[in-house]
């Protein structure tokens, strides 16, 4: 008979101490800010119930002062329970509609999103996906499995995000078998992550992870941070080695009242993420999602922002700002409008300064007038017709 094997208890990394050592329920909440927090023991019941808490010790302590751009995105607000915006849904983006096996999205002909599971290292109060993130539903072995066999299947798919939740809080095995799967598919081109993880908790980006990740390449991660406070010789750190390893890292922000929706902040912003060679990819309109009305700004605010860093710092600082249109219409570009008329000799343009200039079309030019512009953008004289 074999005899019973001792346990062997693994070593909890420090990533894992520090989430183990978080708020995760209300209480905790209460006893941890205590007066600060201005909500009573039902409020906050609701709250975690409505949408959960969970705030890890190296988050919570980016907080200075209530009420400021750290606090709003992790400690939550009375407002969350005020659900009476009917622009709202809980699935704006209609992810959902779009999903021919469990945890998969399918919307532009080549690419898929994949959401390998519903954790995150903090709840994030304004997230998009919080009918699912957070719950105690398990993305599970086999659901990965049914993702990548449908990938398998569908030779169009070249390029996949693995999303969540956030994915880096599965385990190094965990996400190394994800993306041996996918790297097995011969159509597979590009693989990136999503996760919020080098902001919210970078211990969690350690030489292991980045060296599995290093194995299926080209791979890329894009990251989340909205404010300058969040770039700290931590997260600065995780990012690097990411880099390091050659995993290029972007940025994708979103634009919440109280928090980025100054000029100043996102300038600020922008060019520290290039010093820690993150590539400020897009900055999106907040999505119309129940609980985060209190978050939203006018979309004149976003373009402000935009016209404010175009030419007033380096173009790579430019993220893209997108509005992801309700209904699952997909990403949409929104740009301040830099082109004032077009004739048919002429495009005429504004720069930065708001001075105009000129730029001559030449109708000898091989497709000069083939390619066909809307015509809100001409001044109705000519055929709409211009190169750009
Ligand atoms: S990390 Fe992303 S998915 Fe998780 S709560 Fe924050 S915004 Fe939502």
């Amino acid at each position: 008979m074999a005899l019973p094997q001792p346990q062997v208890k693994r070593q909890k990394d420090e990533w894992q101490e520090l989430l183990a050592a978080g708020i995760n329920r209300p209480d905790k909440l209460i006893d941890e800010l205590g007066a600060r927090l201005g909500l009573d023991d039902e409020t906050a019941a609701s709250l975690h119930k409505n949408f959960p808490v969970r705030i890890n010790p190296y988050y919570l302590g980016l907080i200075e002062e209530v009420n400021d751009p750290i606090w709003r995105q992790a400690i939550p607000d009375e407002m969350e329970l005020d659900h009476s915006d009917t622009m709202t849904t809980m699935d704006p983006l209609a992810e959902d509609m779009d999903s021919p096996v469990p945890y998969l999205t399918h919307r532009y002909p080549d690419r898929v999103l994949m959401v390998v599971q519903l954790q995150c290292a903090m709840y994030c109060r304004f997230c998009t996906r919080r009918r699912e993130v957070g719950s105690r539903n398990a993305v599970t072995k086999d659901d990965w499995d049914r993702q990548i066999e449908y990938i398998a299947t569908h030779p169009e798919v070249r390029d996949v995000i693995i999303s969540g939740g956030d994915p880096f809080m599965l385990l190094d095995h965990q996400i190394d078998y994800i993306l041996k799967g996918l790297r097995a598919i011969p159509h597979m081109e590009i693989i990136r992550l999503d996760s919020r993880m080098p902001v919210t908790l970078p211990h969690r980006v350690t030489d292991n992870l980045c060296k599995i990740m290093q194995r299926y390449h080209p791979v890329y991660l894009n990251t989340h941070f909205n404010h300058p406070r969040e770039i700290t010789p931590e997260s600065s750190r995780a990012c690097e080695l990411m880099n390091d390893h050659g995993i290029p890292v972007g940025n994708q922000s979103v634009l919440l009242r109280g928090v980025n929706d100054d000029p100043e902040v996102m300038k600020e912003l922008v060019q520290k993420l290039l010093m820690i060679r993150v590539k400020p990819y897009y900055l999106y309109q907040a999505d119309l999602v129940t609980g985060t009305s209190h978050f939203r700004t006018a979309v004149e605010k976003g373009l402000e922002i935009i016209k404010a860093i175009q030419g007033h710092t380096s173009g790579m600082a430019v993220p893209h700002y997108v509005i992801d249109a309700p209904q699952g219409g997909g990403k949409i570009p929104v740009t301040p409008d830099f082109i004032q008329e077009i004739t048919d000799d002429e495009i005429v343009l504004k720069n930065y300064e708001g001075k105009v200039y000129r730029y001559p079309i030449d109708s000898e030019v091989p497709n000069a007038r083939e390619a066909k512009l809307p015509q809100a953008q001409t001044n109705g004289k000519g055929n709409g017709s211009a190169t750009t």
